[in-house]
């Protein structure tokens, strides 16, 4: 809730009228003007200023192991970095922002998600063997156009947004050409989240053909910001014995991990396959720059393994309960947790579920109830940390990102409490984590820039960003059927 409303209504008016051109013209703007060299990493502008911003008198959970919880708090907040955080602020001149019956927290922080792909929703069918989120995926991924993975990323970093998520970890496995990365990194940096962009093969990239060093020296070379908005990484492909769907060799395993690790990139892996943790403990393949996903189906060595080398795990509880579920059983949280390996949560693929981060944490809560049989050993406002500073651990941002204290980049939500589904408040945790729900998403700061206002977003026109994500998905259906 804004006080002034007439800055309010005129610079959203404003915003709405011109606000990422590019984006709306639903082509990356890199390709749409042909540029080269450095300047194709600008972004497309039409982002909403920073400002000065006092928040004030919200439930501000800052995360903050010494500042604790302020149950009446102010965020003091200037060119996008936090000034300070405490009761009853002054901040002549700054714009107030009425947080009363509002929860002010760090945005979410997502640690894997397959952003290109979401428009493809509207064709996968889990309960269809042939239509499901893996068969659906393959198939049609090499149809997708550059122009194509604009709008797919575009319409999840929204819909994230929309849900409160202000980082998330774009995990590109349909890095087809070099357009297509740019026009990722594009749709990133239009929307003004802040990023991981992890560079893959595309899918159905011979598995014998190694990824594109190259083109992943240059991305790094040309996007990787100073400002700490957009980070680079890289995918890695799943070794196993010949013949399994997309694995590759050992050998060129190693090969890839050298490459990347030789350009300085952190790496991501999806852990599915058995024995892959004991093959790549082996290999001396684990490490803290190593981001493992889907903690499930370890051995006690391997969980060792994981434990002493402090690889990272993401986990995707919505996704670790269904598609992951049949093949790798149930989620090793605690037996993680209890070795210390940092850990954090994720979307995965909001072409199977969506971006619900409540409901993520929800997820977590209810599939570790289920397994332990003890009523709620995994705590609300652990579930919150996970979801917000331990995300930012995983992805080695948490020196800027992750709580609200003096000095970190202003990157917060403020959530609604007197909404029919959260009132009456009593602890802000087990509200957040078992009535949130997107919806109670008042404000979003990216950065500093108010992205998300009263629940609408600031830039982009939502009905526009649906429409052209619709469109392209039938596009790339169509195409997929001609063959
Ligand atoms: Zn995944």
């Amino acid at each position: 809730m804004f006080c002034n409303c007439t800055w309010h209504r005129r610079d959203f008016l404003k915003l709405a009228g011109g606000a990422s051109t590019l984006a709306a013209l639903g082509a990356p703007a890199a390709l749409a003007q042909g540029a080269s060299g450095k300047g194709r990493g600008r972004a497309a502008g039409g982002l909403p200023a920073r400002g000065e911003y006092l928040i004030r008198a919200g439930h501000v959970l800052t995360m903050d192991p010494v500042l604790g919880d302020l149950p009446a708090g102010d965020v003091h907040v200037r060119n996008g970095t936090i000034v300070a955080v405490g009761p009853r602020l002054a901040a002549p001149g700054a714009r107030v922002v009425d947080a009363r019956d509002r929860i002010v927290m760090p945005g979410f922080i997502d640690t894997h998600w397959h952003l290109w792909c979401t428009a493809l929703r509207l064709a996968i069918r889990a309960d269809d063997p042939q239509e499901g989120y893996f068969p659906t995926t393959i198939r049609v991924g090499r149809h997708c156009t550059p122009q194509d993975a604009y709008a797919g990323v575009r319409l999840g970093v929204v819909e994230g947004l929309l849900s409160g998520i202000t980082t998330v970890h774009d995990w590109s496995h349909n890095t087809v050409t070099p357009e297509h990365a740019d026009a990722e990194i594009q749709a990133l940096k239009d929307m003004g989240v802040r990023a991981r962009f992890s560079y893959g093969a595309g899918q159905g990239h011979a598995a014998d053909r190694p990824m594109n060093f190259a083109d992943l020296a240059r991305v790094k070379q040309q996007w990787m910001s100073s400002d700490g908005m957009l980070g680079i990484g890289a995918c890695l492909r799943t070794p196993g014995p010949g013949g399994t769907r997309g694995a590759i060799s050992v050998e060129l395993f190693r090969s890839e991990f050298e490459g990347i690790r030789k350009l300085g990139l952190p790496m991501t892996i999806h852990c599915g396959p058995k024995n892959l943790i004991d093959l790549m403990g082996r290999n001396e393949l684990l490490g803290p720059d190593m981001l493992l996903v889907h903690p499930q189906g370890m051995t006690p060595g391997e969980l060792k393994m994981v434990g002493d080398t402090k690889s990272p795990y993401s986990i995707a509880p919505v996704i670790e309960m269904s598609y992951s579920a049949v093949r790798n059983g149930t989620i090793q949280y605690s037996e993680l947790n209890a070795l210390g390996v940092p850990l954090g949560l994720s979307v995965d693929a909001s072409a199977a579920t969506n971006a619900d981060f409540f409901n993520v944490m929800r997820a977590r809560m209810w599939s570790e109830w289920q397994r332990t049989g003890a009523p709620l050993r995994l705590k609300p406002r652990r579930l919150v940390e996970l979801a917000t500073l331990e995300g930012a651990r995983l992805l080695g941002i948490a020196d800027k990102v992750g709580s609200l204290s003096a000095g970190k980049r202003a990157d917060l939500i403020l959530v609604r409490t007197a909404d029919i589904n959260m009132a009456p408040m009593g602890d802000p945790y087990y509200a957040l984590a078992f009535q949130g729900q997107p919806a109670n998403v008042d404000t979003v700061m990216v950065d500093g820039r108010v992205l998300v206002r009263g629940g609408r977003l600031a830039h982009a026109d939502v009905a526009r960003v649906v429409k052209e994500a619709g469109e392209s998905a039938r596009g790339i259906l169509a195409r997929a059927a001609r063959g």
